[in-house]
């Protein structure tokens, strides 16, 4: 089974509209010269949302959120609702990012919740699972990532499952500068399919596609990329700047 590439740039706290616009602009001039045989997404934070979704309009890059609330509305200050991402314009969202487990208290409880609900607006979510450095010395990453991926998808049917995205992100490579080894990374992946094949169905794991994440960069996207279960990236440092966001998505369509 052939799944299309998505190469994904999560922006983090960085870009407002200012920045935003000029990134997007440069990007949009990158990617121009590009064929379309990669799903490219921009993930910018919300302040940037609407006038990423106006500017890119008439293109095919997608535009993301990091983060949702489970709630579609109420006395929650501070907080931003799956209803109201869609209603931006937006087709994805990044569920459970270690940075949201870690600084914010996201359980995997939590982590469930928001995706159902990313689920039922119809924004594709992009449900980042991953373990420390400890976790893995400790030999326990397979346990804690099935665990992660078994949790956030609970109660998410066959049907709803085929809109959600995996992206495999070790924290111990998050912003490191350390990447898994592409073994390392096919590893894994094979092992998140094997579970999804077990929760689901061979076909439904065969058309999911799973991200890896932890420091992408150009020089290392092609071995990564190239390992058989690697259905694409989920970037933060790289996506920040136009040119070298722009050389992993040529990698990914040399690759396709
Ligand atoms: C991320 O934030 O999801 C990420 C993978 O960051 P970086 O590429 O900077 O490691």
């Amino acid at each position: 089974m052939t799944r299309q590439f998505l190469i994904a740039g999560n922006w983090k706290m960085n870009c407002g509209p200012a920045d935003a616009a000029e990134l997007l602009e440069n990007l949009k001039k990158q990617k121009q010269e590009l064929a379309d045989v990669v799903d490219v997404l921009v993930c910018p934070p919300f302040v940037s949302l609407s006038m990423s979704v106006n500017y890119l309009h008439e293109t095919d890059i997608q535009v993301g959120a990091q983060n949702l609330h489970f709630e579609d509305e109420g006395a929650y200050t501070g907080e931003v609702s799956a209803r109201m991402i869609a209603e931006s314009g937006c087709n994805y969202v990044i569920v459970g990012h270690s940075e949201r487990r870690q600084y914010f208290g996201e359980t995997d409880e939590i982590v469930n919740r928001k995706a159902r609900k990313a689920l039922e607006h119809r924004l594709a979510p992009v449900i980042c699972v991953g373990e420390s450095l400890d976790q893995r010395k400790n030999e326990k990453h397979h346990s804690v990532v099935e665990e992660q991926v078994k949790a956030a998808l609970n109660e998410v049917g066959h049907s709803e499952v085929l809109d959600a995205v995996i992206a495999y992100e070790p924290i111990w490579a998050i912003g490191t500068g350390e990447t898994a080894t592409p073994g390392q990374a096919q590893e894994m992946h094979a092992h998140i399919r094997t579970i999804l094949a077990e929760m689901y169905t061979d076909e439904i794991a065969a058309s999911l596609r799973i991200l890896y994440g932890g420091s992408m960069k150009p020089h290392n996207a092609e071995e990564l990329l190239s390992q058989d279960d690697v259905d694409g990236g989920l970037i933060g440092g790289a996506s920040l700047k136009a040119e070298s966001f722009t050389e992993i998505i040529t990698i990914a369509e040399n690759l396709s």
